[in-house]
């Protein structure tokens, strides 16, 4: 049988052209087909407010995409991504004007700690000392682990609920707070198993390698890949959104950098009925309102260090984030919603005209919820930020169905590409021993619905990649 092409790969989103990069690196002929008018999917840059600002829609804030094994790889530096390290990972501040950092550096983190110092410094130093170990078996789908003891050691830490966690190793409030802070970002409520992981590893993100973001915008990390994954001879092609198999070129295999919902829409696909019932099972998890200013000065933090931090972590208690993720995961909003900020322009000048800045803002929400959320954010950061009201020059948002149409991936506002809970953290999108193929043997999902999960950091479509050279081309 001749055929175009030996893979079509459908989305460009980080998995789709990661998934792309590893097959055209490894000698095959590829094609990345796009329904949008630019490359990325949710990690796009826009001018959403003002003439002259730059705001990143989906992404932004890049630490997995810094540190994962498969992008460092690539030397997207030679492709003009150039990385803003922010002075401070990221900051939690209190009702009282103080705030806890978390640097790129154990120590001074732990010394902020008070009590809780010793117990900070044993959950998080051995994580640190095995993360290159701990990454290949974390970063892919469920298997024997390389490191199995490592592993186990971790999953004893990672499993528990974030509540468990910190209750068993902080004795101060504020400890366990700001441990939320990053455990928040899974979507799950806090008692919920696993939510501990998300704490865990975005954390040691941090203490390692802090957080950065690429100058510029998020566009800039997918405007390298796609500079890298044309200079080695692969295609792309836009405004095409696939429909049916048959309507694209033939081919040996097709990559799906969708949803398992997206997916069973698509014609032609052939897939057992089982298969369908399966993946008809999948879970999506709750929304987010997402929000982004134009500011005319920077954010007027209370606390210093909240001005010297690249993303900030609103939920003063750790009452108000159990009660906001609660709310959300019962379909209900708290009024004072745990609210994730980023300011980038504080560190990169090339987001706003001289002396003005941008902000970037979201909270959770049920899934679907279209209900405007603008007040309780804005009123969230002037909480911590009194004045910062008067700053907006403009403001854009998108809400659920706003962030579907932008990207069809979002479904009901879900930005993982499925529910991380316990369920589905290794298993996406059906327990099986590889996630990424399918019924059909020359079809393959390999977006964020399949394991690592959520983020940038094209680990998804590594896999898939490789699962595809093995299969069909003998790599
Ligand atoms: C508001 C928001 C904030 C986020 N914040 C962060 C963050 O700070 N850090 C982080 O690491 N992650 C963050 N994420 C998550 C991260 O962006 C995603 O996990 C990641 O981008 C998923 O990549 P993907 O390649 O799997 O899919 P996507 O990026 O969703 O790409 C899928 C692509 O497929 C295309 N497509 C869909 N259907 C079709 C079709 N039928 N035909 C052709 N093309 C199609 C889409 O247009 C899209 O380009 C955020 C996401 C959002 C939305």
């Amino acid at each position: 049988m001749e055929y175009e092409f030996d893979a079509i790969i459908i989305g460009s989103g980080i998995n789709g052209i990661s998934a792309a990069i590893q097959l055209q690196k490894n000698g095959l002929n590829t094609l990345v087909t796009e329904q949008a008018a630019e490359a990325g999917g949710s990690t796009r840059t826009e001018a959403l407010t003002l003439e002259g600002f730059k705001h990143d829609v989906g992404s932004a804030i890049h630490p997995m995409a810094y540190a994962s094994p498969f992008l460092k790889g690539l030397d997207l530096e030679s492709h003009g991504l150039e990385w803003v390290f922010p002075e401070i990972a990221f900051s939690h501040p209190f009702a009282d004007g103080t705030a806890i950092s978390c640097y790129d550096d154990l120590e001074k983190t732990s010394n902020q700690l008070g009590d809780d110092k010793a117990a900070f410094e044993k959950l998080f130093q051995p994580l640190l000392d095995n993360w290159e170990d701990l990454e290949h078996d974390l970063l892919g789908p469920l298997g024997i682990p390389g490191h199995p003891l490592e592993f186990l050691k971790f999953g004893f830490k990672a499993l528990p609920s974030a509540k468990m966690l910190t209750e068993h190793y902080f004795k101060n409030e504020k400890t366990r707070a700001f441990f939320y802070g990053a455990a928040a970002h899974s979507c799950l409520p806090m008692d919920k198993l696993a939510s501990s992981s998300f704490g865990l590893v975005l954390s040691i993100m941090a203490l390692k390698y802090n957080w950065p973001f690429p100058k510029g915008g998020a566009s800039e990390l997918i405007k390298a890949l796609i500079s890298y994954y044309r200079s080695i001879g692969g295609k792309i092609g836009y405004n095409r959104k696939v429909r049916s198999i048959k309507e694209l070129p033939r081919s040996e295999t097709y990559l799906f950098d969708l949803t398992p919902k997206q997916l069973l829409e698509i014609e032609g696909t052939e897939f057992s009925s089982l298969y369908k019932k399966r993946m008809s099972a999948y879970k999506y998890g709750p929304g987010v309102f997402k929000m982004d200013w134009a500011l005319k000065a920077p954010i007027p933090f209370l606390n210093e260090d909240c001005r010297k931090a690249g993303t900030i972590h609103i939920g003063l208690s750790t009452e108000e984030i159990e009660q906001s993720e609660k709310l959300v995961d019962l379909g209900k909003m708290y009024d004072k919603p745990y609210v994730l900020l980023a300011q980038h322009s504080r560190f990169d000048n090339t987001r706003a005209p001289d002396n003005m800045h941008t902000a970037w803002a979201y909270c959770h929400v049920p899934h679907g919820c279209d209900d405007d959320q603008t007040k309780l954010i804005e009123d969230q950061i002037e909480r911590v930020a009194p004045g910062f009201k008067e700053l907006i020059l403009a403001r854009s948002t998108k809400n659920a169905s706003a962030l579907n149409r932008f990207n069809p991936n979002i479904i009901g506002g879900d930005i993982n590409g499925g529910k991380q809970d316990i369920s589905q953290l290794f298993t996406r999108p059906i327990a099986k021993l590889s996630p990424y193929a399918t019924s059909n043997k020359r079809i393959y999902i390999c977006s964020s619905s399949t394991p690592p999960g959520g983020g940038v950091h094209g680990m998804c479509g590594f896999h898939a990649a490789q699962k595809v050279l093995k299969d069909h081309f003998s790599v």
